[in-house]
């Protein structure tokens, strides 16, 4: 639902996820590096591993890595989350800014002060598209407070040349 939802904001044609396919990590998934205490979710940009023979695998893409073990202590702090807001929430934030950096000219190495705002944008647009769609409202409200427990923020990562993953991803 994020993806599609994600699309339709943006105008862009059903068939973007396939053919500039992202890649969903867990906290498993990454090195010690890419571990978060303070957020959701992060995009990082890296190249797949040299072990892939197609050219088109080793084109450099965005992924997102889930801090699952902080969404999860969330859930359990209020009784006023799911899961499936939650994610639905997260995810659709991560898939905007992957949108600002594909179609959109948003620098990934931007400076500190022009990430800021960028977060803001991209959540002004996250809560315009969970607008209506389900609960969501006072979730992006409470995680727009600029010192929340755990509100989502991306981290910008240099590229890696994969060496950050295991070898399957
Ligand atoms: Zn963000």
């Amino acid at each position: 639902m994020a993806e599609t939802l994600t699309l339709g904001f943006f105008h862009l044609p059903a068939d973007v996820w396939r053919s500039e396919p992202y890649t969903l990590f867990t906290r498993r998934n990454v090195s010690k590096n890419l571990l978060e205490q303070g957020t959701f979710a992060q995009v990082i940009r890296y190249a797949p591993g040299q072990d892939r023979t197609e050219k088109r695998d080793r084109r450099e893409r965005y992924g997102v890595v889930l801090q699952d073990p902080n969404i999860l202590m969330a859930l359990l702090r209020s009784c006023g989350h799911d899961l499936w807001t939650l994610m639905l929430f997260v995810l659709t934030h991560e898939l905007v800014h992957i949108v600002r950096f594909t179609r959109q000219n948003v620098d990934f190495f931007a400076s500190v002060a022009d990430r800021d705002k960028e977060e803001k944008l991209v959540h002004r647009m996250t809560r315009e598209i969970l607008a209506g769609v389900s609960n969501t409202d006072s979730l992006i409200t409470l995680y727009e407070k600029p010192y929340g427990l755990a509100r989502p923020n991306s981290l910008y990562q240099p590229i890696s040349t994969g060496g950050f993953f295991d070898a399957h991803l």
